[in-house]
């Protein structure tokens, strides 16, 4: 009986955060919402660790609403993809972080380059390369300097249609990215099929990093994988000096967490450049 009340609590709960996301997506591409804006961008740099600079920064949408507050992209970005408001969210998300970037370079403001999550239910439309090549014209943005954080799930597929499509993005020249790399239990077969450029090590990896010994086999084997394909190795959820110190030691290029820096408002990220940032 209370299992039965408790299922129904989270059915509500799913069909109203839905008819919100609906609601706030269609204010949000209506235009100018403002200091009320539904959604926002925040930008999370992610750093080469020797030298240490600033590599690129990865787009991670937020969502305020007005009764709930802040709801975790963990919650809503899987209801979206459940309820088909994926394509057009992430579409803003796109188009908005690439005119953002236009708009710091602009204003000379060097940001070396952006990340953007694209969820694998975007793929199956096979407009999204269209869709880049048009972001990154409108913006002058060479597309050397965009990267599309992508899951193995999506690597999985047979579809022909999310073949092209990684094919026509790979030949515009955008990076492609497995982001949560070694948590989707497939093959590595595609690696070599498909023109992925870097892997990202998932948190989960990198979290016991220093604390279990049992960890870092993993992540050297990551690393060197990489390594071994060319690719480009990212490492997330950096959140303690030791961790950074044993990624470095094992080779590890890139990292991002809260040890460099959180995710944070485009304008922040302007002052972070300036001090610390470099
Ligand atoms: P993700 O792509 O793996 O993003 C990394 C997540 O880890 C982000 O959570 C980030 O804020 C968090 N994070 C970064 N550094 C650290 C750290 O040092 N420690 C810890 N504990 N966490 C850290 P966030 O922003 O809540 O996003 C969650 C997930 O939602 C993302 O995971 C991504 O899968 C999805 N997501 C976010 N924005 C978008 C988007 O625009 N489109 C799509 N399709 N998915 C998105
Ligand atoms: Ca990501
Ligand atoms: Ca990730
Ligand atoms: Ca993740």
């Amino acid at each position: 009986h209370f299992f039965r009340r408790d299922m129904n609590e989270q059915a509500v709960r799913r069909l109203e955060m839905e008819a919100a996301l609906r609601e706030a997506l269609d204010r949000q591409e209506a235009g100018c919402p403002g200091e009320d804006a539904p959604f926002e961008l925040h930008y999370q740099p992610q750093v080469r660790l020797k030298p240490n600079c600033l590599y690129r920064v990865e787009a991670l949408i937020r969502w305020t609403h007005p009764r709930w507050g802040a709801v975790s992209p963990a919650e809503f970005i899987p209801l979206a993809e459940e309820c088909g408001l994926i394509d057009r969210l992430d579409s803003w998300v796109l188009q908005t972080s690439v005119a953002q970037l236009g708009r710091w370079r602009a204003a000379g403001i060097p940001v070396p380059g952006l990340a953007v999550n694209v969820s694998a239910v975007r793929f199956a439309r096979g407009d999204l390369p269209d869709q880049v090549r048009a972001a990154l014209a409108t913006n002058g943005i060479p597309a050397n300097d965009l990267t599309l954080e992508i899951t193995e799930r999506l690597m999985m597929t047979e579809e022909v249609g999310v073949h092209d499509a990684l094919d026509a993005l790979h030949a515009l020249g955008v990076t492609l990215s497995i982001d949560d790399f070694g948590t989707g239990y497939s093959s590595l077969g595609y690696l070599k099929r498909y023109p992925v450029g870097e892997l990202k090590i998932d948190r989960s990896f990198v979290k016991e990093l220093d604390i279990d010994a049992a960890n870092r086999p993993l992540v050297r084997a990551i690393i060197q994988i990489g390594e071994a394909l060319g690719l480009t190795v990212v490492a997330e959820g950096v959140e303690r000096e030791a961790q950074h110190r044993m990624l470095e030691a094992e080779g590890c290029a890139i990292g991002q967490g809260y040890l460099f820096a959180r995710p944070m408002p485009a304008a922040t990220l302007v002052d972070w450049l300036a001090g610390e940032g470099k």
